[in-house]
């Protein structure tokens, strides 16, 4: 069975049976049916589907994993993590993730002013807030006024003006009051030990980010002359996102380790902790020879402990609380981008599609009898013979001896003498076969934009995994380039005989047909931007009681047209007066159609950009 690399990018999440993709959890709805659901409700174009026990998954193991190591390694630290914001911010990822996180005492990580306010407001307090990024005056006000809230927060310093700011708030903020109230400070520190990956800009002397060692240094004479040392709680590292490999943060947790050492021994007593910021990578290969990273979390986590061990044993230093800020790990996995297939651009291929005379060309009637006659056994030696005849006949028809029609059944008789003879020699896997297949690759027209859905495809060529969500009993043979609607041919993926995709032979005209783009929860949403103003697909929750069965939460409906056209700062109301206005005016539109014209119009207005309706198409897709 064909399993689209389940196996490798799944992680027991999704299961396939009786030919379809079901979700494997609870009752085991399958996708389809989820679908199907959305759709009845009157919902077209692509829908994003999120799985809150699959956040929740994801915590949980991230806590468990390092639970263990600590029990294992007797470790003296404690374990704390907080979600960066930036991977998702999200109410319908967010909200339930903040349900999740009670459990697990897990908070947030804020980079930046708008993300800080998430973090304040929807943190419990007690879980911890940690701030990173270039802040400013009114930035570091603001965590002043969390920590008045109570707030567990740590501002991480990225430079030391950040910290002499720091020093100010601090004065205006305890003028009156006794009881001093601060956030726990932080220092991010500039690592020479770089990561591995396409992300690993982050870490390394050539960072954006971070204090150098004699930076750390004037900054700790800075926090004593200030008589704030008591402050300074945590050093914070983040090697880069996606780290495919396991010895770029070992280094790092050396170079660090090691800092942290230096630094207790200096004197900074308050320091108990260090923050290995985000990067733990997800498995996003749909082929064994693309895997993307080489380690487990378990193996992550067992490092972390006893390498942070033992630096801090042979230094004679407590051993430090650890602080995580995985992102892409914890919300990669919850959501799957499910978006109908509109059309098969050589559908036109067709045996219906013919049109054969009385009487044919010689050679026409030759390709019709390869193709009627094809065998196991004579495959390859027909396939040959249509090749060669294809290529007589363009000739023929370059010089004028043949007709359109003639040269339309060549090459549709063609098309499949090589469709047949592909299933038929599918046992043989060989380059010529390869070739060929690459030569009919199907083009799939999908209802949904790369540039909104699959941005890091777009900008770093990174692969989701793609698969059909039914037919997956039947072998899918056909080499499949996927084009989105949008009107810029960036806007596909492109086969890869390296890392092929093959799908359905399918008649949209009798059949749906869905494909689910997954693990596409981490970076893509709000980075997705509104190419064509083709916006955020409609999303709905899918949460499962206590007896496993299953219900659509929060649908939010992907934005209508002319709130798209209201947050580019048109003036909507004007718009709306000039469409109506050139209706009424229109002296070709007869007096008594025009209130039925503008109704449709403003029906049209209120509805998303998105496809709905294929003129060839029975069903509306
Ligand atoms: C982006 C970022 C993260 C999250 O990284 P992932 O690779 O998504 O885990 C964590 N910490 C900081 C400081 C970041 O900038």
């Amino acid at each position: 069975m064909q399993d689209f690399g389940l196996e490798i990018w799944g992680d027991k999440n999704f299961i396939i049976n009786g030919g379809e993709v079901l979700v494997n959890y609870g009752e085991k709805p399958s996708l389809i049916d989820i679908t199907k659901m959305v759709r009845d409700r009157g919902y077209r174009g692509p829908i994003l589907l999120r799985f809150p026990h699959l956040i929740e998954k994801q915590i949980s193991t991230l806590f468990n994993d390092f639970d263990s190591a600590i029990n294992e390694f007797e470790y003296r630290g404690s374990f704390y993590a907080v979600f960066p914001l930036k991977v998702n911010q999200f109410p319908n990822f967010i909200n339930p993730l903040i349900n999740i996180s009670k459990k697990y005492n897990y908070g947030l990580e804020a980079g930046s002013k708008a993300e800080l306010i998430i973090a304040i407001s929807l943190t419990p307090v007690g879980s911890p807030i940690t701030v990173n990024g270039f802040k400013d005056k009114e930035m570091i006000s603001l965590c002043f006024i969390a920590s008045k809230m109570g707030h567990f927060i740590t501002v991480i310093i990225e430079g030391l003006d950040e910290l002499e700011t720091i020093i100010k708030v601090s004065k205006e903020f305890n003028k009156d009051t006794k009881n001093f109230i601060s956030p726990e400070i932080g220092m991010r520190i500039r690592l020479h030990s770089v990561g591995v990956g396409i992300w690993a800009k982050s870490g390394g002397y050539s960072s954006k980010f971070g204090l150098t060692s004699t930076e750390l240094l004037e900054a700790y004479d800075l926090l004593e002359n200030n008589n704030i040392l008591n402050l300074f709680s945590m050093i914070h590292f983040h090697i880069g996102s996606q780290m495919s490999e396991i010895s770029a943060l070992k280094k790092a947790l050396r170079e660090a380790g090691n800092i942290y050492a230096e630094l207790k021994k200096r004197g900074a007593e308050s320091l108990n902790s260090i923050n290995i910021g985000g990067g733990l990578a997800v498995e996003y290969a749909q082929h064994n020879n693309a895997r993307e990273r080489n380690y487990s979390l378990k193996e992550f986590a067992n490092d972390v402990i006893y390498l942070m061990q033992e630096i801090s044993k042979n230094k004679g230093v407590s051993q430090p609380n650890i602080f995580t800020e995985s992102g892409r790990y914890i919300s990669a996995s919850h959501s799957v981008l499910v978006a109908p297939v509109l059309e098969l651009f050589s559908q036109e291929y067709h045996e219906k599609s013919l049109r054969l005379k009385e009487v044919n060309p010689p050679l026409v009637q030759e390709l019709y009898e390869l193709f009627d006659s094809i065998s196991k056994s004579n495959a390859r030696e027909y396939l040959h013979d249509g090749l060669d005849h294809l290529e007589s006949l363009l000739t023929l028809f370059d010089l004028g001896y043949i007709d359109l029609e003639d040269r339309s059944n060549a090459e549709i008789l063609v098309a499949l003498i090589i469709k047949k003879s592909i299933v038929l020699l599918k046992d043989e896997s060989t380059d010529e076969l390869k070739r060929l297949q690459n030569s009919i690759k199907e083009k799939y027209l999908v209802n949904f934009s790369i540039f909104q859905s699959l941005p890091d495809f777009w900008g770093l060529s990174q692969k989701f995994p793609i698969m059909p969500l039914n037919k997956l009993d039947i072998k899918p043979t056909r080499p499949a380039t996927l084009w989105d609607i949008t009107c810029d041919s960036d806007g596909e993926i492109e086969f890869n005989p390296e890392l092929p995709l093959y799908l359905h032979d399918i008649d949209v005209t009798e059949e749906e047909y869905f494909l689910g783009f997954f693990l596409t929860g981490a970076y893509q949403e709000v980075l997705g931007m509104k190419h064509n103003l083709f916006t955020h697909p409609t999303e709905v929750i899918i949460n499962f009681d206590k007896n496993g069965k299953f219900k659509l939460d929060n649908l939010i409906e992907a934005q209508n047209l002319i709130d798209v056209l209201d947050e580019l700062e048109y003036d909507t109301n004007k718009i709306k007066k000039l469409l109506k206005h050139k209706i009424e005016r229109s002296k070709i539109i007869n007096n008594d159609e025009k209130s039925e014209i503008l109704g449709k119009l403003y029906l049209y207005l209120s509805e998303n950009s998105y496809l709905k309706t294929i003129q060839s198409l029975k069903d509306n897709l």
